[in-house]
This record gives structure tokens, C-alpha cells and sequence, in this order.
């Protein structure tokens, strides 16, 4: 039995057999097999030299055609280098001396050579280590490819293993058989840990090296509540989760009562609760879970599970199933966010050095004009079917909302001009999730409907740390002092000029900030759906009183670590069996 702590980022608790699923960019673990199945892995060695080979040797044809000579140079080196018997012998009795796997052995390998010619001085020679990386690439891709097609097909329940996971893998997951998800890297609000919340999977992250302790089929606990996964668990830690499971199941059967109920302090101030959702269905969860509407539709998944551009069409449609579903209730349309951790297939291979501080969100769509625009026609055609408002992520300064605001009446004046029906009025507003954006938040409050407040973004860009990267996730906290600075800014400014503002980070989602949201003048929040009954609970039980006194004392902090423990006290009171 092994126990690891990480983060909790979707609460709940799973008990099922393992499955690992390894990306091609990362090192491949090391994991044992039993001597029995090194037959098996020899053959899937083979089997994927097969297939490359294959590959490569129709890749080469086609080069033919397209009289691609360099190329077709390249690919002939690389099929030489495959028909040696040596490296195949060099990868099977890797697997026989040390009963690893055919991704271990290929990838041991690969880079052992890699690494030889790598210190060669002849610069001929050392630059064919890319060649031999990119050889690993694609035997890997053939011997993981297969085993992510069987993602798909799952027909017994699971538990996901992984160094790491991406949003788009993650959005794939049919949570039917997916019971469970632990990760190696990651953070609380890194994308793929916040699909597996609106998924309703519970999910640990930031486990470290977890990948290297388990092997497929171990037997794996998830306790997405308290940020512990444990491999292989003797008879009595198997009981003693199934005891936390019912547990669990119960808090969530006694939330059930309150979803119908409106989301009111005990001092009678009502709040505004919405969900946050990434695909148009989503939205009938959030009414079942007892939401108001959406506050922020993430419509850049539409992009990630193809490999095709959405044509204006396919965001016609997506949206309009959202604003049906919700009826007359407010629908809130993000713009999309691509790039950072979120990326097209076609845009997968090309990443940038920086990318949370490069080419993504608003600045991605300013520099793709058609994209955009089909986008903001699509957003306009559905406006007339409901209440939808129109938000643009990522905004750093008032250029960029004023070239966003002109592309939108360009696309207007070009409805006008089809006689396209649209509202005219519709609701614009951007989200606050950078210092820059924060602090000129009363200039910005002039050109725009309505803030809504990117905690995760705001976090990350305010601190300096990686929302993702698990190496500092102790230093992400957005009860920071200096986030709650510029949070308490970005309300005053709106309430100043009069404009409705929200907060959409994961910070509204967690039962400790709540009273705190409240206190410094929150009244509007959106969040996964699953949360949506324990928040509406806790807000049900507090009066704004105690919130203002709460905010009150926990701005005169300086402190994070002192507001984090006074927060987790104070939630303990109010709901003691969600801590
Ligand atoms: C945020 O940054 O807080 C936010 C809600 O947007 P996303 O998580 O999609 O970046
Ligand atoms: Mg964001």
C-alpha cells in the first residue's frame, strides 16, 4: 500500500483499478510488468516498428510526388534507422533484463542514443539526435495511440493515471466508466483539473512522481476531498473509504433539498448564483444543480476536440443549445480563450516559449480576424433567442477592449447589411484576470457592461506562479493579500460606475472563500455546477453581517497563510462535513 498527497481539485472519492495514460511529450515512467508479460511487450515492440515503418514508408511515397527531395532524404535516413535489427534487439532485451514496458524500453533507448550523438563534436552528427527523438515520437505515438483509442471504448470503471493531463483529454472522458483521476503535475486551477470539476470526476493533481508507483490494473483510491490517493490499499483502508464514500454520498443527498431553494443570506440579501460550463449540455446540470443561468461559457472547447476549424455554423449551434436550455436566463459568452494550456490539434506541435504570457485569449483573436468574427456573428445570431451577453477574455488595457468593441460593430454593420436579426443591445463586458486590467479597472468600467472576475488568471499573473505547474502550487493562492487588493479594486471600481460585476475564477467555487466574497461586495458568483448546492448551503447560512465582519478582518491580514487558516476555521463552523 502507498500513499500520496497532492491537491484535491474535484471533490468526491473513487475506488477502482488503474488505467495510465502516457503523453508523447513527456518522460515515460518507469513501471514494472510481470515476467510473463514480457512476451506480450516484445510483440507490441514489434507491432509498433510494423506501423511506423509503414507510416513512414507512405510518407516517403508521397514525397515522391511532391518532388520533396530534402524531405524525402529525411524519412529514408529514418527508415534505415528502424530496419536495424540491433536497435530492436537493443529495445526487446531492455524488456527481458528489466521487465519494463515497450514504452520504457523504447524511449530508455532512443534516448540513450540520442544522448551519444548528442556529445559528438562533428555538428553533422549531433544534430541527428532530433532525428532520433523524433523516431521515439513516433513509435510512441504508435504504442500510445492504440491505448488512447481504448479511452474511448471503456467498458469497466477506471481510475486515470497520468504524468499529465490535458484540458482536451480530460473534456474526452466519459465519466460513466472514468472514476477517478490522479496526476502527476498540475494545479487546483489549471484546465484539466477544472473539467474534471465541471465533469463531477473526482481528481488529485500535483502528485509528483505518483506515475512511478503505480502500475495498470493496481487497485487505486481518489479521495478528491482530502488530496490523497492511495495504491493498492490493504482490506481496511478499502473499508474505511467506503465508509467516506457514503458519507459523502449523504452530504450531497441532504444538498439535494436546497437546489430549488433561492440562493439568500440569512439577512435576507440575495445572491446571484450561475455555473460555469464548456460545452452547451452543461447547462442542464446547472439548472438541475439549482443555478441561475451561466456566467461563463468557455466556448474555446468547441475548438479542442477537433481537428478541424468550428465554422460559424458549428458555434451557431452549440450556442443556441446553451441559451435554450437556459430559457430567458442570463447565458454569458466568453470569447474564445485559446492558447497557454489550450490549444487547437493544429496548433498542438508549435508551442510557444512563454505561452501563458504570449499569443492567447483576446490577443490570439485580434490577430485572427476571420476566426473572430465568425465567432461574434454566431454570438449575435443567438442573441435574439434569449438572454445572452457577450464577454472578452484576457483584456491587459483599453486598446485592445476599444479593437474588440470595433471588430464587434463591424460584424454588426455586416449583419445589418444580410438584414440578420440580432440585438442590438447586447450586454458586452470583459473579464478582470490581469494586475493591468485590475488596477485601470475604473477607465475600463466606461466601455463595458459588466466585470467579471478571472480568480485563476488574476492569481497566477498577480503572484508569478504557474497556475499549473505543480512545483509551485504553494505559492498560488488567491487569498493572497495582494490579490485581494486588487479583487477589492475591481468591485469598488464597478460599484463606483454602476455596473454589475462577478467573479468566474475557481475561488468562488471553494466553500472557504465564500464569506469573504460576500463581505468585500460580491453578490454575484458563477461556478462549476457541481458546487453549486454546498455554495448556495453556506451562503444560505450566513447573515452579511458576519460576512462584512469576516471581510473586515481578514483585509487588515498581511498574511496569507494567517487569512487561508482563519478562512478554514470560520467554513469549519458553518459546514463541518465539507472539511
Ligand atoms: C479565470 O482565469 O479565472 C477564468 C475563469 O478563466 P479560465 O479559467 O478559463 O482561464
Ligand atoms: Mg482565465
Amino acid at each position: 500500500m502507498e500513499i500520496k498527497k497532492g491537491i484535491a481539485v474535484s471533490p468526491g472519492i473513487s475506488i477502482a483499478k488503474s488505467m495510465i495514460i502516457d503523453s508523447e511529450d513527456y518522460r515515460i515512467p518507469r513501471r514494472s510488468i510481470e515476467p510473463s508479460q514480457r512476451m506480450i511487450e516484445v510483440q507490441r515492440v514489434r507491432n509498433a516498428f510494423r506501423d511506423a515503418i509503414s507510416e513512414l514508408t507512405r510518407l516517403e511515397a508521397a514525397q515522391d510526388q511532391a518532388e520533396g527531395g530534402k524531405i524525402k532524404d529525411i524519412f529514408a535516413v529514418h527508415l534505415r534507422f528502424m530496419h536495424d535489427r540491433s536497435l530492436r534487439k537493443r529495445i526487446t532485451d531492455l524488456i527481458h533484463s528489466e521487465f519494463v514496458t515497450a514504452e520504457y524500453a523504447v524511449s530508455t533507448v532512443l534516448r540513450q542514443i540520442a544522448s551519444h550523438f548528442t556529445k559528438v563534436k562533428d555538428a553533422y552528427i549531433s544534430e541527428r539526435a532530433a532525428d532520433i527523438y523524433d523516431i521515439e515520437r513516433r513509435l510512441l505515438r504508435q504504442l500510445l495511440g492504440k491505448k488512447r483509442e481504448d479511452i474511448g471504448h471503456l467498458t469497466e470503471e477506471v481510475v486515470i493515471v497520468a504524468r499529465e493531463l490535458s484540458p482536451t483529454q480530460t473534456a474526452g472522458f466519459n465519466k460513466e466508466f472514468v472514476k477517478g483521476i490522479a496526476s502527476d503535475a498540475g494545479g487546483r486551477t489549471s484546465h484539466a483539473a477544472i473539467v474534471a470539476r465541471s465533469l463531477g470526476i473526482p481528481a488529485v493533481v500535483a502528485l509528483e512522481d505518483f506515475t512511478e508507483y503505480v502500475s495498470g490494473g493496481d487497485t487505486v483510491i481518489v479521495d478528491g476531498n482530502r488530496g490523497i490517493v492511495i495504491v493498492n490499499p490493504d482490506d481496511q483502508t478499502i473499508r474505511q473509504y467506503q465508509e467516506y464514500s457514503r458519507e459523502f454520498a449523504e452530504l450531497e443527498h441532504r444538498l439535494d433539498a436546497i437546489r430549488r431553494k433561492p440562493a439568500v443570506t440569512r439577512d435576507g440579501v440575495e445572491i446571484t448564483l450561475l455555473g460555469n460550463i464548456e460545452f452547451p449540455d452543461e447547462a442542464e446540470v446547472v439548472l438541475e444543480k439549482g443555478g441561475e443561468g451561466i456566467g461563463l461559457y468557455r466556448t474555446e472547447f468547441l475548438y479542442l476536440n477537433t481537428d478541424r476549424e468550428p465554422t460559424e455554423q458549428d458555434h451557431y449551434e452549440a450556442y443556441a443549445k446553451a441559451v435554450q436550455i437556459c430559457a430567458d436566463r442570463p447565458v454569458i459568452i466568453r470569447t474564445v480563450d485559446l492558447g497557454a494550456d489550450k490549444y487547437t490539434q493544429s496548433k498542438r506541435f508549435a508551442p510557444e516559449p512563454n505561452p501563458f504570457l504570449g499569443l492567447r485569449s483576446i490577443r490570439f483573436c485580434l490577430q485572427n480576424l476571420m476566426m473572430f468574427k465568425a465567432q461574434l456573428r454566431a454570438i449575435l445570431r443567438v442573441s435574439v433567442l434569449g438572454d445572452v451577453k457577450i464577454m472578452f477574455p484576457l483584456i491587459t488595457n483599453r486598446q485592445e477592449l476599444m479593437q474588440a468593441k470595433m471588430i464587434l460593430r463591424d460584424v454588426m454593420e455586416d449583419l445589418d447589411e444580410e438584414s440578420i436579426p440580432y440585438k442590438r443591445d447586447v450586454q458586452v463586458g470583459i473579464m478582470i484576470e490581469t494586475p493591468s486590467a485590475a488596477l485601470t479597472a475604473y477607465s475600463l468600467a466606461r466601455d463595458v457592461d459588466f466585470f467579471s472576475i478571472g480568480t485563476n488568471d488574476l492569481t497566477q499573473y498577480t503572484l508569478a506562479v504557474d497556475r499549473g505547474n505543480e512545483l509551485v502550487s504553494t505559492l498560488y493562492s488567491s487569498v493572497d493579500p495582494a490579490v485581494l487588493r486588487l479583487i477589492r479594486t475591481v468591485i469598488q471600481d464597478a460599484h463606483k460606475a454602476q455596473i454589475d460585476v462577478s467573479v468566474c475564477g475557481e475561488m468562488a467555487s471553494e466553500p472557504q472563500y465564500i464569506m469573504l466574497l460576500l463581505g468585500i461586495g460580491v453578490r454575484t458568483i458563477s461556478i462549476a455546477s457541481p458546487m453549486i448546492p454546498e455554495i448556495k448551503q453556506i451562503i444560505r447560512s450566513v447573515t452579511m453581517e458576519d460576512c462584512n465582519k469576516l471581510a473586515r478582518k481578514v483585509l487588515s491580514m498581511n498574511s496569507e497563510r494567517q487569512i487561508s487558516s482563519y478562512l478554514r476555521n470560520s467554513a469549519r463552523k458553518i459546514l463541518p462535513e465539507a472539511f
